[in-house]
């Protein structure tokens, strides 16, 4: 039979291989792209047995990736001993060496490797660098990670390797300036960042200490240790914590100018400040300022409660808590909204509902339950600065800064007193604004951000009037990457409002309707379909070559090495994107891991991890087999979130797992791209753009059967 088998199918998606399905001889790959490792090995093992030393090496690659090492060890020797000569084989050799390491057999390794010959490939010096330092021969290893270093997908690693050389010499001070050198080539290798904390705790460095614990507790809030650490050390500050871990102001009002015909373009509701699930997060109060003089009303029945000025920094606060008691309700006829004077003397009285607002001057007004609309009398010209709300929750740059925003706001008192969240409203093409170079730096081509802007668009209408994810809540989208990010006027600029106007009311459409434009930053080489990330398969989801001419991955061989090395595809890195967003590594331990892993469920030791793979080689599924129990993930996001301290890049990866004995120790894990990998790739955008494309070229490439429209022709 032919072995043609040609994964990447444009627009027919997964329709090779289901013919290959039909048919009587099913290539073993098939299995192995459609989550069924173990058939696909056992068609391996077959042709092994006949003397396929081709097939032995498949095999053991998929033995690994079922926790079965020792198993791949001895495939790879019988291999070997039925053809001395396949040793010259340089692949073998490198993934026999590889196998030993795994088992923790640093010698064997070591002496495999020798006979590549190639000790130069970084694949093979990674391998040697890992098995001295198994060897305990540090300064070796050491000089191996230095070389590895200039090597741009493997420098973060290699100076997170260099840092745990210096911590086991003794070296603390050296050990934390390496950790945060890995830090600096690949913000997202963050594994660095509690070891940073526990490093400067012991010097007596507390406040550089405290911001490594919060840091780590801001990117995973369930790493109730690290929060614990931050807490503790809270008290012995030597400075403010919002000048450790700066909180960006935003001094001065931007100056903004509305878009034409303000009133033409639809109302969007957006959430501020939520959680990385686009949930409200409930304060105590919000601090606001407006650029112009504003009116404060009430939502529901537009009854004006005060007026404020230019500038003045108002606060709204929920009733409750032990210093902040609301007076009684005021009496029925002001409908909730009214001025109460004295404060102080209902303070002994049962806290109240509500919330009180507190002006410049200090006095206080009570407002009862439900949303307040805060509105500049200058519609379209003025803006609103929120401060200090939180960004990025759970990611590994969230932080906390001020917020300036066009439009309308809604404070929204929590039935329940929880707190107050605020609600921006705005004509969906200012929205467009604030997200656009959020989502894409602005420096990128102008055809690659009028991409961006056609699909923000799309997307918010689709999630507006398909999905409304965020309806219990009363807004149509968050403002985090579980919609979009909606970083607000501080990331306009007269380039992104270009992109927006240029497209103004152009969408992208499928049967008449706006289409589901989810879209991620990079896609590592090949998007994939939705089932492929664990949802459901819509039609304009196919998975799609980011490349010039459709490159067959045949194996599993051949997916880890494109998985290890930078194919020539639209994303790859370039001046646009940065290399860690194409190919990335992380090392992660048994440690780390069994305590995100005992947060579902006690499993004890961790004996194994089980892999299977969907048709774009993305990890559909992961098993965690422990002692006592074990774990099973099939979701896209938490297979991301569960390995990484703050989530992985993708699911595009390969695993190198290390066992001692029979437990597993830690993995190194090497990927590609960034993000689900589902519709367009940002980055690959970015390259069409410069390869000459137009925006209109560009996104039918990414969702194959779609075309671009009014929004009014929708149906
Ligand atoms: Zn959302
Ligand atoms: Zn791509």
């Amino acid at each position: 039979m032919p072995m043609l088998y040609i994964l990447f199918a444009v627009l027919v998606g997964q329709g090779v291989w289901q013919g290959q399905a039909r048919s009587s001889e099913v290539a073993p790959a098939y299995y192995y792209f459609h989550r069924q490792p173990e058939k696909a090995l056992s068609l391996y093992l077959k042709k092994a047995g006949a003397g396929d030393t081709a097939a032995a090496i498949e095999g053991s690659i998929i033995l690994q990736e079922l926790g079965r090492n020792r198993e791949a060890v001895t495939l790879l020797e019988k291999a070997i001993s039925k053809d001395p000569d396949s040793l010259d084989n340089e692949k073998l050799a490198l993934v026999m060496a590889w196998a030993h390491l795994y088992s923790g057999a640093a010698g064997k390794a070591e002496e495999f490797l020798v006979k590549t010959g190639k000790i130069e490939d970084p694949r093979a010096l990674l391998g040697l660098a890992l098995s001295r330092m198994q060897a305990r021969k540090y300064d070796e290893a050491a000089a191996d990670f230095e070389k590895l270093s200039g090597n741009r997908s493997l420098s973060a690693l290699a100076y997170y390797s260099l840092a745990t050389i210096a911590e086991e010499k003794g070296d603390t001070s050296k050990a934390a300036r390496l950790y945060e050198k890995a830090l600096k080539e690949d913000s997202h290798f963050v594994e660095g960042r509690p070891r940073m904390g526990r490093i400067f705790e012991s010097q007596g460095r507390i406040d550089d200490a405290w911001k490594q614990y919060s840091k780590t507790a801001m990117m995973d809030p369930s790493q109730k240790l690290a929060a614990e650490k931050a807490k503790s050390l809270l008290a012995m500050l030597t400075k403010k914590p919002e000048e450790i871990l700066a909180v960006k102001k935003i001094k001065n009002f931007s100056g903004v100018k509305p878009i034409s015909e303000r009133e033409a373009s639809p109302e969007i509701r957006i959430g501020i400040g939520t959680t990385a699930g686009g949930s409200p997060v409930y304060k105590d109060k919000i601090v606001f300022r407006v650029s112009g003089p504003f009116s404060v009303s009430d939502a529901k029945t537009g009854k004006e409660a005060v007026s404020g000025n230019t500038n003045e920094v108002w606060t709204i606060a929920v009733c409750g808590g032990t210093d902040n008691l609301c007076p009684p309700p005021p009496n029925p006829n002001t409908e909730g909204v009214g001025s109460a004077p004295d404060i102080k003397s209902a303070a002994a009285s049962a806290p109240v509902k509500g919330a009180k607002l507190i002006g410049p001057g200090g006095n206080a007004v009570y407002v009862a339950p439900g949303a307040l609309l805060i509105r500049a009398k200058d519609r379209g010209n003025a803006t609103i600065i929120l401060e200090t709300v939180a960004y990025a929750p759970g990611m590994a740059w969230s932080g906390v800064a001020d917020k300036e925003l066009r439009g309308d706001l809604e404070l929204v008192v929590a039935p329940d007193q929880k707190g107050l969240f605020a609600i921006n409203r705005l004509p969906l093409e200012e929205y467009l604004y604030g997200v656009i170079a959020a989502e894409m730096p602005v420096h990128w081509p102008a055809e690659a951000l009028k991409a961006q802007a056609v699909i923000v668009r799309t997307y918010a209408l689709y999630l507006m009037r398909n999905l409304h994810p965020h309806s219990a809540h009363g807004y149509n989208l968050c403002d985090e990457q579980h919609c979009q990010v909606y970083a607000g006027v501080a990331v306009e600029s007269a380039k992104a409002r270009s992109a927006a106007d240029l497209t103004r009311g152009k969408v992208l459409n499928y049967a008449g309707k706006a289409i589901h434009a989810v879209f991620s930053s990079n896609c590592g080489g090949h998007t994939q379909s939705g089932s492929g990330a664990g949802w459901t398969d819509l039609p304009y989801w196919g998975m799609v070559h980011d490349g010039e001419s459709t490159a067959p991955i045949e194996s599993p061989s051949g997916l880890a090495s494109f998985l290890r090395t930078s194919p020539q595809v639209f994303c790859r890195t370039s001046k646009y994107t940065w290399a860690p967003e194409f190919r990335w590594t992380r090392l992660i331990s048994a440690e780390d891991l069994i305590g995100r892993l005992n947060r579902r469920e006690k499993i004890g030791k961790l004996k194994k991890i089980l892999i299977s793979r969907s048709e774009s080689g993305r990890v559909a599924s992961l098993r965690f087999i422990g002692t006592a129990g074990s774990v099973a993930l099939n979701k896209e996001h938490e297979i991301r979130r569960l390995l990484g301290l703050a989530p992985l890049r993708s699911t595009l990866f390969g695993a190198d797992v290390f066992y001692d004995k029979d437990f597993v120790k830690g993995l190194l894990v090497y990927g590609a791209g960034w993000g689900h990998g589902v519709g367009l790739c940002q980055s690959g955008a970015a390259g069409r753009a410069e390869a000459g494309q137009t925006y209109d070229k560009i996104l039918p490439a990414y969702y194959p059967g779609t075309v671009i429209t009014d929004l009014m022709t929708l149906k």
